[in-house]
């Protein structure tokens, strides 16, 4: 067993005691390890007693797996690579969500699953148990795939710093997705769920005037049918983005604004949220305080309500599966189908490249394809001579 101790300089007040750990002075490392011949005493190079302590369990840990006691100092362990992975994405400023995620997979759950496995060394993780991890996962398909790509990605980080030679995941399969395409309510679903809204909250808003039952749910509907937000910036939106009827949506990288035009009655509802109904006179919505991811949770249980009540089916009967994100591409697929060319539809999506845009909206795109094709071919018959037959 490996113990700590301190060096104490000679004007240091604790000099007789070499077990205190809280002076600056030098620690050092002592004793010997189980199966080794000797013992052994080395300066753990630090002020710090923590620090010493993690040493000398990795001196203990090192012997455990065969490895050179003194090589252990430079050997990475693999919690040490997920901080050194964590503090560059911070560092590279990756949104806040994006930066949970990286957390969760690789604090949460690849630490622990590596602490159930015995596996300390970034040397130990290899493809046989990194397989094993992967078949714990529980996400779902495109998740999956995501999570997958991220855990590749962090390991090729881990070979760039020389910390390993070889990335362990990079001879496992792929793990396959099958896209989904989009899913968006057409008109007559759209309207079952804007009558839905009226009937919501009954009891509390009983005493209201019809019109204005479920408005807060009805006005945050239709401004993401109409301007394409995404739940979290439709219901955090400050009133002062609405100037008249236009809507402004975010401002471009070049510093030009892009604006969305509202449809008048979309316009007049979320101005006619009485202010009773409003915690913060600068938001349609918010109260400005606390996080907006769970007042989106919120928000999010509001509409699974309100998708109960609306019951949606598809043709053969069974329940159609609703999320508020489908208000977002009900915008966007309906321009589509509309005739509205993708690179403008990208633009008002706010996505980074239009190949973002084709990739999610692939189908809208051919369907609004096929629809110009029978037009055309339509407009054959109309002038088109028919030929006599050939002799
Ligand atoms: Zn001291």
């Amino acid at each position: 067993m490996l113990t700590v101790y301190t060096r104490h300089s000679s004007k240091c007040p604790k000099k007789d005691n070499p077990a205190w750990r809280r002076c600056r002075c030098w620690k050092w490392i002592t004793g010997s390890i189980p199966g080794r011949p000797g013992s052994m005493r080395v300066s753990a190079k630090t002020r710090s007693w923590e620090q010493a302590e993690s040493l000398a369990r990795k001196y203990e840990l090192a012997a455990v797996g065969g490895e050179e006691v003194k090589e252990a100092r430079t050997l990475p362990t693999l919690k040490e690579a997920v901080n050194g992975y964590l503090s560059d994405a911070k560092a590279r400023g990756l949104a806040s969500a994006t930066i949970q995620k990286l957390e969760h997979i690789f604090k949460k759950q690849l630490l622990s699953f590596a602490d159930q496995h015995r596996i300390v060394f970034l040397r130990d993780v290899n493809v046989r148990n990194m397989t094993e991890w992967r078949s714990t996962w529980s996400d779902k398909p495109l998740a999956r795939k995501k999570k997958f790509e991220r855990v590749v990605g962090f390991f090729w980080f881990c070979v760039r710093h020389g910390w390993i030679k070889d990335n362990p995941t990079a001879t496992m399969g792929r793990v396959v997705a099958k896209h989904v395409p989009t899913d968006y309510f057409p008109a007559h679903e759209y309207r079952r769920i804007i009558s839905a809204t009226y009937r919501l909250g009954e009891d509390a808003e009983r005493s209201w005037a019809p019109e204005k039952r479920g408005i807060r749910i009805r006005a945050l509907t239709e401004l993401m049918r109409w301007s394409g937000l995404r739940i979290r910036d439709a219901a955090t939106l400050e009133c002062s983005r609405l100037e008249e009827n236009k809507l402004l949506l975010y401002q471009a990288k070049t510093g030009i604004p892009v604006f969305v035009p509202l449809p008048p009655h979309v316009a007049d509802l979320l101005r006619s949220i009485p202010p009773g109904l409003k915690p913060n006179p600068n938001y349609f919505f918010w109260s400005g305080n606390g996080l907006p991811k769970t007042y989106v949770a919120n928000w999010q249980r509001a509409y699974r309500r309100l998708f109960n009540v609306a019951d949606l089916r598809k043709p053969d009967g069974t329940p159609k599966r609703c999320h508020c994100h489908m208000f977002r591409d009900t915008f966007a697929v309906e321009m589509l189908l509309s005739g509205v060319p993708i690179d403008q539809v990208s633009i008002l999506l706010g996505h980074a490249s239009v190949r973002v845009t084709e990739k999610h909206y692939s189908p809208w795109v051919r369907a609004r394809q096929d629809q110009l094709e029978k037009s055309v071919q339509s407009a054959w018959e109309l002038v088109t001579p028919r030929l006599p037959a050939a002799i």
